[in-house]
């Protein structure tokens, strides 16, 4: 007997203070798994050098931004560091139809509201911690794409951001980042194989119990 198994898209969520690795981590899990699509937000904060429209997100200026929450685009949105920041809920809807799992970089007001939503079954949150904080700074310095107001902004907010750690499914410190990336592998593969990630289990569980019982005729 062969079945093909249907898998149900995950709704994988990554969150952590400015700095610790999201987008590093979200980029080697697209090169890892190509089928896993990004959720690209929109946004109202100005484009960071090199940032491209509808890649890393889609800048908005805020009367379309409230305009699209007012219309029910958005699966969730935030105010984060004095922008908003949601994400549009048509790719979403278009990947999970298609099996295929989506991540999230979205802060910790957005992974509640998904959380907290009928989305919760099949959603897979993993926080990041950094190792200090002064290498969290070290890594916002290094990264050389905001000025020093806008990093000593986001260094003071980081520990709003840290102390929702406790509500995620997996803590992560990202010190080595070979190293997180082999854990972050691991914990979407088993997650994958949740029993309420694959529909098709009650059918081939069916067809080995026909074919049991055909056995014991
Ligand atoms: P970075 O995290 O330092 O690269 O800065 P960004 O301006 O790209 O993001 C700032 C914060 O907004 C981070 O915590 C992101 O995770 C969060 N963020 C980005 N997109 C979304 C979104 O669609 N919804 C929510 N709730 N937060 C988001
Ligand atoms: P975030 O998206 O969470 O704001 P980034 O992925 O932009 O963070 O990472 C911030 C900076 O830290 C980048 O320059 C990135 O290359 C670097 N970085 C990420 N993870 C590590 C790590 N484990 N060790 C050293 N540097 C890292």
């Amino acid at each position: 007997m062969t079945t093909t198994m249907t898998r149900r898209g995950l709704l994988i969520i990554l969150s952590s203070p400015s700095g610790a690795g999201k987008s590093t981590l979200a980029k080697r899990m697209r090169a890892w798994d190509p089928s896993i699509v990004f959720s690209v937000s929109a946004t109202t904060r100005a484009p960071r050098p090199g940032e491209v429209d509808g890649e890393d997100y889609h800048f908005m200026t805020d009367s379309a931004f409230k305009k699209a929450v007012g219309q029910g685009e958005m699966l969730e949105h935030a105010h984060v560091f004095g922008n908003f920041y949601g994400s549009p809920k048509g790719p979403v809807r278009d990947a999970i139809i298609a099996g295929k799992d989506v991540l999230f970089d979205i802060d910790w007001q957005g992974a509640q509201q998904m959380t907290n939503s009928e989305l919760a079954l099949h959603t897979l949150s993993i926080f990041l911690l950094p190792p200090s904080i002064a290498e969290l700074k070290r890594r916002l310095e290094a990264r050389g794409q905001d000025g020093a107001d806008v990093i000593s902004r986001r260094m003071q907010k980081s520990w709003d951001e840290i102390s929702h750690w406790g509500s995620y499914d997996f803590v992560l410190v990202n010190e080595n980042l070979d190293a997180t990336e082999a854990h972050l592998k691991s914990i979407i593969t088993a997650t994958r194989l949740r029993r309420t990630q694959q529909p098709g289990l009650l059918d081939h569980v069916r067809g080995l119990q026909q074919e049991f019982e055909e056995g014991e005729e």
